[in-house]
């Protein structure tokens, strides 16, 4: 006895490339939509075309699958699986539903080969797609069509109904390149007495400029984003609101997009689903993992990074738990990816922490002063330093903010952070200047003079 009542639903990639970014969004759709309604969500590896289905690519799927937290009730792997398509088969044929025709091989042309056709009664086919409401199709073109190679090596068509019956498969949520082949399906459907599931076809993700996402499958690979430095749970975030009108704009994007998966599953209403197509965007993206990676703890933000954090430095700086605790912070302000973390690491970009850096005489002066007031400014701020007895941000703040209020703070700032780093852009300059010492910040602010006074 078959129930009803449950909802059944299932991802059937065909393990022909690395798990698209396409196909881990219609996975999570199938997830969500299961899990919101108590049902189940299976997995089919559709991999009957063996000329072109790997095996690293079934492991490459179900790993993506895994890593964004997409787990199967249960896996189907269609080639352990030809008994039933050959017993279903051969009951169309039996029932007159479908022939075997001798035809010459289109490989080989003095070849014979006996496919499998259903016979055909060209009649016009409506369904009910629940975003784009019904759909009518008129089968006649399609002829005759092949539904297997031969007995034992049975094709698509087939093989989806006759799994999705099996499975007991009550809606299929899949990309829209497949409604021109939900005709065919349900012809085959009524010829063997199965059930019509309800349909769903999601319209395609694209790019910002409107084109195909990616020719490169590398560059649509769920594995390489994460393996570049995107957190799995911001991955999937953003793929849950690709479809569910998402915003256009990276200013509009809310807090309120932060859902965590089981957040996700209360939230998904498939009736409203968007009807347009989902850009996808690296940039949004970057919104989403920066939002995760701001709520990582201390520690697992340091266990991400450790590996490239203590490579380039020395090992004997006494400052080096609070140089540690600087970087990260500001890795974590300025950028979005690990990646884009590990890379400033690797480039030396906290250099200036633990030696000297060269410097630049035109970025010396902040661009709106002349460089003979930075001069007046740089030796100011040596006298006042020379003088502090202690050496703390507190007192550093305190004594040139005195300063600054008369002539002004960023003709003042922007030389003694430059002075200090080397860079236009760096941790700010009284924690450098605490970090690195008073007689290091003495002889760096005099290197700059030096150089202005030429
Ligand atoms: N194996 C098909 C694909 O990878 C999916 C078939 C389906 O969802 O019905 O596109």
């Amino acid at each position: 006895m078959k129930n009803n009542t449950k909802i059944n639903t299932r991802i059937a990639p065909s393990p022909t490339g690395p798990l698209h970014i396409g196909t881990a969004r219609t996975a999570l759709y199938n997830y969500l939509y299961a899990k919101k309604n108590g049902g189940k969500f299976f997995i089919r590896i559709e991999d009957t075309d063996t000329k072109r289905c790997k095996k690293k690519f079934f492991k490459n799927a179900m790993d993506s699958m895994h890593a964004l937290g997409i787990f199967e009730d249960a896996l189907f792997v269609q080639s352990k699986r030809t008994g039933i398509y050959k017993k279903e088969l051969e009951r169309l044929i039996a029932e007159g539903k479908a022939y075997i025709s001798k035809e010459k091989s289109k490989k080989n042309n003095k070849k014979f080969v006996k496919v499998v056709r259903f016979k055909n009664h060209k009649k016009i086919i409506e369904f009910q797609d629940t975003i784009r409401g019904q759909i009518k199709i008129d089968t006649t073109e399609l002829g005759d069509f092949v539904i297997a190679r031969s007995i034992s090596d049975p094709l698509y068509h087939l093989t989806v109904v006759v799994d999705d019956e099996d499975m007991e498969i009550t809606d299929v949520i899949r990309g829209d390149d497949h409604i021109s082949n939900t005709p065919r399906q349900i012809l085959l459907i009524e010829a063997l007495g199965y059930k019509i599931p309800k349909y769903t076809h999601l319209p395609l993700i694209i790019s910002p400029d409107g084109g195909k996402l990616s020719k490169r499958k590398s560059d649509t690979s769920i594995l390489n984003y994460i393996d570049s430095g995107y957190l799995p749970e911001a991955l999937l975030n953003y793929l849950s609101i690709l479809g569910m009108g998402e915003t256009d704009n990276i200013k509009n994007q809310s807090k309120d997009e932060i859902k965590d998966m089981d957040q996700l599953i209360d939230f998904f209403n498939i009736d409203k689903l968007q009807k347009r197509s989902a850009t996808f965007d690296n940039k949004k993206l970057g919104w989403f993992n920066k939002q995760y990676i701001k709520k990582l703890s201390y520690i697992d933000f340091r266990t991400h990074l450790s590996f490239c954090l203590f490579k380039k430095y020395p090992v004997k700086s006494i400052l080096r738990k609070k140089i540690t605790e600087e970087i990260l912070k500001d890795l974590k302000e300025r950028y979005y990816t690990f990646t884009e973390m590990k890379d400033a690491l690797k480039n030396k970009e906290y250099d200036y922490l633990f030696k000297s850096t060269n410097k630049d005489e035109e970025k010396i002066s902040q661009k709106k002063s002349n460089k003979k007031d930075t001069l007046i400014h740089l030796k100011k701020l040596v006298e006042i330093i020379r003088d502090l007895d202690t050496f703390t941000v507190e007192s550093l703040k305190n004594n040139i903010y005195m300063y600054t209020d008369k002539v002004g703070v960023g003709e003042v700032l922007w030389p003694f952070r430059y002075s200090l780093s080397g860079k236009e852009k760096s941790i700010d300059g009284f924690l450098i200047a605490s970090l690195i010492g008073k007689k290091e910040t003495i002889k760096r602010l005099n290197v700059s003079i030096e150089i202005l006074k030429k």
